[in-house]
């Protein structure tokens, strides 16, 4: 039997809404059930893969190719399980199949309306592509509770409630309980309004999660059970932590997921099997040394864009028992400016990332902070620092090889402009031919994103074997470029091995140096499929490598 809980949030935006839903069912998992996770989405566009990182962080791509929001990204680090596209519902989806449905005439002139119109499909979009032992699915709506935009989805998570019944659904309210220094006490008003406007929606949360920078005192929880018709047990403190891994075993602690478990009548009996999150919590909080990886990207300003890297950096740190920290580098910054200083950007460079033990360039858009990139990963593949290109990084590493080995002075990608020398461009721009009418046929055009899992193919006794110990792997992609193979046999013959390529030979998906120690570059985002307990392989390796190069380097000045 499937149970369904909600979650909302309240007071303000930003309280970790997609971490405590992901939190939560890691705890029913690690009490033996089965989970899966949702993400209901109020704005209208119809994915956010057209959204600026700026405004919405990071996309988040599925197996099956969906865009999704980054809370999804939680949702599989924390439990394991893939999401899918119907996994990413938003309110532009619904609106856009509705309108469609209307064309087609499936409402038989039918005045076509929020209630029941709208509702019907979000609860259709509730119900669907669930296994069928499933124990919980767990339903988290994006915005804050008053929010105009999220209005349908509440209307209809409470007609859905009404018609599962109680015993089958369960309402989670995050809000906030703020410390007010001049009065020097936490505050519990903000909540008590908040469940107001729920109230005013005729939902009433059965339980109200707490996040607080300190204990709420027992008379703080009374007063909001109290004024918000809770069960003073249902007040749940959701203390500050400082790694997220931390939040299933704080949950844990402030019973979260036994009151879950007593409003469903299960057995609460038994204590969760939370071994393997304590381990991962030491692991960060204690751990045998550091390494610096500096990350060198255009929206580092933001690092809600780069919110898997960041996780999968810190994987691979676990994975080594090292720390990572992560050395911010705005792009820009390393490129030369008019009226700037006198320093070559060269020597800018080496300043700046002098102390990195690897170096990485991630995926981005646009033509903004590009040399700036190109000339860190000059710098990497000069001076042997441990270098991993994801997506554009790849795409740039090759350019820089290219300018600097091929003396291909003006290689360049289309993604900037007509270039003479496209070492990356559309597969429409350079590939025609019998393979490419395939692709196209396939429904694969370059010239739109390739989205989702591909399958590579890797050349034995190359690194990216070595790392990944098979010959055949899948990892997902979000790109439009490709780099272009024709340039195969001059990268070649200068020692830039294309060690994985698309199972037709035509797309390279990895490269790497042979005389350099750690020099790899993939055009597919392996940090979206890395997981705590599973730390994705070229993490590990790309983290090995720079301890590696933290002990060269410490050793070397020691001995100057
Ligand atoms: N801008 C590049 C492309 O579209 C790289 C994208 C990325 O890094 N995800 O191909």
């Amino acid at each position: 039997m499937i149970r369904y809980i909600f979650v909302t949030g309240g007071v303000l935006s930003s309280l970790g809404k997609g971490l405590a839903a992901a939190s939560l069912a890691a705890l029913l998992q690690a009490r033996g059930y089965k989970v899966r996770l949702r993400k209901f989405e109020p704005y209208l566009n119809v994915d956010p893969g057209t959204m600026s990182p700026y405004q919405h962080g990071e996309v988040y791509v599925t197996e099956d190719g969906a865009e999704t929001d980054l809370d999804l990204g939680h949702y599989e680090r924390f439990t394991g399980v893939s999401c899918r596209q119907s996994d990413a519902v938003t309110t532009g989806r619904i609106y856009s199949d509705v309108i469609a449905r209307e064309r087609r005439g499936d409402y038989l002139g039918a005045t076509v309306q929020v209630i029941p119109h709208i509702t019907d499909a979000i609860k259709d979009c509730i119900r669907a592509d669930l296994e069928p032992d499933l124990d919980f699915l767990i339903c988290e709506v994006g915005g804050t509770v008053g929010d105009i935009e999220s209005l349908p989805y509440l209307e209809a998570f409470r007609q859905f409630s009404n018609e599962e019944g109680s015993q089958r659904t369960l309402f989670i309210h995050l809000t906030l309980v703020p410390y007010i220094a001049s009065a020097g006490e936490l505050k519990t008003k903000p909540s008590q309004h908040s469940v107001k406007e729920l109230l005013h929606l005729g939902i009433q949360p059965d339980i109200l999660l707490c996040r607080c920078d300190r204990p709420i005192p027992q008379e703080a929880k009374y007063k909001l059970a109290l004024f918000c018709n809770i069960k003073p047990e249902c007040v749940i403190e959701a203390l500050d932590v400082d790694t997220i891994y931390q939040v299933p075993i704080c949950y844990s602690d402030a019973g979260l997921d036994i009151q879950v478990l007593r409003h469903f009548d299960l057995d609460a009996q038994n204590k969760p099997a939370l071994h393997r999150w304590h381990s991962i919590v030491d692991c960060l909080h204690h751990p045998r040394q550091e390494v610096t990886i500096a990350v060198v990207g255009k929206y580092v300003a933001l690092r809600d864009a780069y919110k898997s890297l960041i996780e999968a950096l810190s994987h691979g740190g676990i994975s080594q028992d090292v720390r990572v920290n992560i050395d911010w580098v705005d792009a820009e910054e390393l490129e030369q400016t008019e009226s700037e200083d006198a320093v070559l950007p060269a020597e800018k460079i080496l300043k700046r990332l002098r102390n990195a033990h690897g170096i990485l360039v991630p995926g981005g858009y646009g033509v903004r902070g590009t040399e700036g990139m190109i000339g860190a990963i000059r710098y990497a593949r000069e001076h042997k620092v441990p270098y991993l290109g994801i997506c554009f990084g790849m795409q740039l590493a090759m350019i820089e090889v290219a300018r600097s080995l091929l003396d291909l002075k003006e290689a360049s990608s289309t993604e900037f402009g007509s270039t003479p020398c496209p070492i990356v461009g559309l597969l429409t721009e350079w590939r025609k031919g019998e393979a490419y009418e395939r692709r196209v046929a396939g429904g694969n055009l370059g010239g739109t994103m390739r989205l989702g899992s591909y399958e590579c193919h890797l050349e034995t006794n190359t690194l990216a074997h070595s790392i990944y110990g098979q010959k055949v792997i899948c990892e997902r992609h979000r790109h439009r470029y490709e780099v272009n193979i024709d340039y195969r046999p001059q990268f070649e013959k200068l020692g830039m091995i294309f060690s994985g390529l698309s199972p037709d030979g035509i797309l390279p998906e990895m490269v790497e140096l042979r005389d350099h120690p750690w020099f790899l570059g993939m055009q597919f985002h392996p940090e979206l499929k890395s997981r705590p307990f599973e730390p994705h392989p070229v993490f590990k390796a790309f983290i090995a490598a720079a301890v590696k190069r933290g002990e060269e380097t410490r050793h070397m000045r020691d001995t100057e």
